[in-house]
């Protein structure tokens, strides 16, 4: 069997952030540090943070007085940020940069006296972050029908931003239909998909010419892992997404002669390997990395982890 890589996959500056972050702050202040959410949504990346001392919430009311507190890499409410300042908390933000700088286009079209219209999967972490971020009014649409019984007045002025790990083809037909129905609209000079999400949904695409099945490594709450296994099922290539090797169904592969592996920008490479492994045991395999972007960008930390 012929196992196609797609590069890039895996790990984005934001998540290498992030994972550093908590790190860092468990080899400067000591253990434990207490990170609310996953700090990004994989599992396999939690039980190693948890193994180094980490201590996982969802609430900051799980966290006691004066514990080094980190925000997950998907951003938070003004309404959490707030919280920690009253109880004096000290606190690390993971927010990717590319989030933020989402949350402030948010502001800045508010601050310009538009509506704003926020593209992106309802529930979501990032999105309910942005949502808290962005002081109103904001609207939440995921679909082409919901831009339709959005019941904003075709002519009032109105924005867009969207969640950074979305589709490129569905946010730019929801962006077209945004066009079609108001009159006065702006969005962001770059589209807020990110960098990351691009990358690897045009290198799956890639690989979608090749191959007769792709795996897609990452968490199943993992946004961008999702849009890359719908992505090739779009194209018509069988298309499953899979935490590691153990979720692998050799079914799947019944008459498959090539394999495609890409990996979500949460996803660490040992994942991959896994599932390499995984199919070396079912045959022999030859394995291949597709040409692709090398991507360079990287992230400041924040300041106190990195003063001396
Ligand atoms: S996927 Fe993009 S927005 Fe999300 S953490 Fe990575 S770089 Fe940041």
């Amino acid at each position: 069997m012929e196992i196609y890589l797609a590069q890039p996959r895996g790990f984005c500056a934001g998540v290498i952030r992030a994972i550093e972050i908590v790190e860092r702050a468990l080899e400067r202040y000591g253990a434990p540090v207490y990170v609310r959410h996953e700090i990004v949504h994989n599992k396999h990346v939690v039980e190693t943070l948890k193994a180094k001392g980490a201590i996982f919430v969802e609430e900051l009311s799980e966290v006691p007085d004066g514990a080094m507190t980190v925000f997950s890499a998907h951003g938070v409410a003004r309404t959490v940020e707030e919280e920690a300042e009253a109880r004096g908390l000290p606190v690390l933000d993971a927010t990717c940069p590319l989030v933020t700088k989402v949350h402030n286009q948010g502001r800045r079209y508010v601050a310009k006296g538009r509506t704003v219209i926020l593209i992106g999967h309802a529930g979501h972490p990032e999105v309910d972050g942005t949502l808290g971020q962005v002081p109103g009014p904001i609207h939440i649409v995921q679909s082409i029908a919901d831009v339709a019984a959005l019941t904003i007045p075709m002519d009032q002025p109105v924005a867009y931003i969207t969640q950074t790990t979305l589709s490129v083809d569905d946010t730019r037909d929801i962006i077209s239909a945004l066009h079609a129905r108001f009159s006065d609209i702006q969005g962001p000079d770059t589209r807020d998909i990110c960098y990351a999400t691009q990358n690897r949904q045009s290198a799956v695409r890639d690989l979608s010419r090749l191959v007769d099945v792709i795996l897609v490594v990452g968490a199943a709450n993992s946004s961008n892992s999702n849009r890359l296994r719908e992505i090739g099922t779009e194209v018509g290539v069988a298309s499953y997404l899979i935490a590691d090797g153990s979720q692998l169904d050799p079914e799947w592969l019944r008459g498959a002669r090539t394999v495609g592996i890409t990996a979500g920008a949460s996803a660490p490479e040992v994942l991959v390997d896994d599932v390499i492994e995984t199919l070396r045991r079912i045959g022999p395999v030859s394995v291949s990395v597709l040409p692709g972007l090398e991507e360079t960008i990287e992230f400041r930390l924040p300041a106190e982890l990195t003063a001396v």
